[in-house]
């Protein structure tokens, strides 16, 4: 009868809707009518308020019965209740989640309380915390969070799914890694599913994607997610999407996607600075229960600039280092305990050093490389200097372009793009690139 009811419904009330709140309604029949079981409350309340006397009216006149009852209660149909919950989804441990029907994937240990704050990422942890609180907003939506590897991306992107589920219980937010969408996708389609893939998607209040650089050259996946994306986004719920890189930047996505990416608001993370990381340091040892003095987290901070997963892995490093011998934690210490790695930074090129480098090779002066001249002799050595950045520096793009003479990041990208062309058709410029990376790894 459910299913019957179900069906008919299904013509008169919005594909999303349907999805939304009919659809996971599980049903029994009893003596006293039909009672229908909610996941929670908040399904629960909009149905009664909602469609209570469409259902009873569709029940009552399939049942051809006029006073068929129809129940709606907060709480999973008995035999239907698992016996002992597993506990792969993370959010079980929240109370309020527990009859979900879906997995948030949401990681409860990235929050906006343990990440810190500091000028790389100011901007992108106020937006996120906009995002949290209000979500759907219209300036705000899609959020697209981009920059390099370790510097904290995905740890905001938790730390928005929690905030907004930590104001709603009942939101549906959901987390993926854009590699499990296309699975999922896949596996969906391999077994006949995609109609519930598509409709579970477009049923959520927010879609938190993964680093979306991997839909790259998945033409079925984008295909798709654009349509979930139209979905989503005409309803206003909220998309957070994060990259390593601006979204007109990214190969192989379809434009239309591309451009859509950048409806919103797009944030740039940045590198952290030195007293960024010194800060993290302090934080994470606390967290910890580590001593770790500051002025040894001075000394880490100066010496490993990178990123914030090498920090942390530092830190674990010298955590265990310190658990095994029961010393104490001194820059000594620290110097003996992370020689491999401080080795390994020693090495790295830094910019002033590469166009230190380029200007011997072409005899032109540094000023040169970040002077606005268009002289051909200036404007190659230039562009292959600011090429060599990007591949021996883990600088980004607007560092880059700032160190040499405040240009814009665009500009540093189409250095990159035409040197590589270049190597690949002038001999000469091959030559002069490998020349020039010898030196420089020397
Ligand atoms: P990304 O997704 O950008 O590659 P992650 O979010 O995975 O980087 O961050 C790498 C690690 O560094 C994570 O363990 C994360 O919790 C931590 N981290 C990054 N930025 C911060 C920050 N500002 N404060 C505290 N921890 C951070
Ligand atoms: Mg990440």
């Amino acid at each position: 009868l459910w299913q019957d009811c179900l069906s008919h419904l299904q013509d008169k009330v919005s594909t999303m809707d349907f999805s939304t709140w009919l659809r996971p309604l599980q049903a029994e029949i009893t003596d006293d009518g039909l009672i229908l079981y909610a996941p929670n409350r908040y399904v629960k309340k909009w149905v009664e308020d909602k469609y209570l006397p469409q259902i009873r009216e569709t029940a009552s006149f399939l049942s051809k019965n006029e006073r068929f009852g129809v129940k709606i209660i907060d709480g999973i149909k008995p035999e239907n209740k698992p016996q002992a919950k597993p506990q792969t989804s993370i959010l079980n441990a929240n109370k309020a989640a527990e009859n979900k029907p879906f997995r948030s994937n949401l990681n409860p240990k990235h929050t906006f309380d343990n990440f810190v704050e500091g000028k790389s990422n100011q901007m992108a942890r106020a937006v996120a915390q906009k995002v949290a609180d209000n979500p759907g907003g219209p300036t705000s939506n899609p959020l697209y969070l981009y920059g390099g590897t370790g510097l904290g991306k995905t740890h905001l992107l938790h730390a928005i799914g929690n905030g907004i589920v930590a104001l709603n219980p009942d939101a549906k937010v959901v987390y993926m890694h854009s590699e499990r969408f296309v699975q999922d996708m896949v596996k969906a389609l391999r077994n006949d599913n995609i109609e519930n893939f598509k409709k579970f998607y477009r049923s959520l209040d927010a879609l938190l994607i993964d680093d979306i650089q991997f839909f790259a050259g998945k033409e079925g996946s984008q295909e798709e997610f654009f349509h979930t994306f139209n979905a989503l986004f005409e309803s206003n719920h909220q998309i957070i999407l994060t990259s390593d890189r601006y979204p007109k930047e990214i190969d192989k996505i379809e434009d239309r996607l591309k451009s859509r990416f950048g409806w919103g608001l797009s944030i740039a993370i940045e590198p952290p600075d030195l007293e960024t990381r010194v800060a993290i340091l302090m934080k994470k040892a606390e967290e910890n229960s580590l001593a770790l003095p500051e002025e040894v987290a001075f000394f880490i901070g100066q010496k490993l600039r990178t990123n914030v997963r090498e920090l942390e892995g530092a830190l674990n490093r010298v955590s265990a280092y310190a658990n095994f011998t029961g010393k104490h934690i001194t820059i000594d210490f620290v110097r003996e305990a992370l020689k491999d790695m401080l080795a390994l930074q020693d090495k790295l090129v830094t910019i002033e050093n590469i166009q230190k480098t380029v200007a011997e090779y072409y005899k032109i002066k540094v000023s040169d490389l970040k002077s606005k001249s268009r002289s051909r002799s200036v404007t190659r050595p230039r562009q292959l200097a600011m090429a060599l950045a990007k591949e021996l520096t883990n600088r980004s793009l607007p560092e880059i372009g700032k160190a040499f003479g405040d240009r814009d990041h665009t500009t540093v990208l189409h250095a990159c793009r035409t040197i590589a062309d270049l190597r690949e058709k002038d001999n000469n410029i091959q030559e002069d690139f490998s020349n020039l990376i010898r030196t420089l790894s020397a």
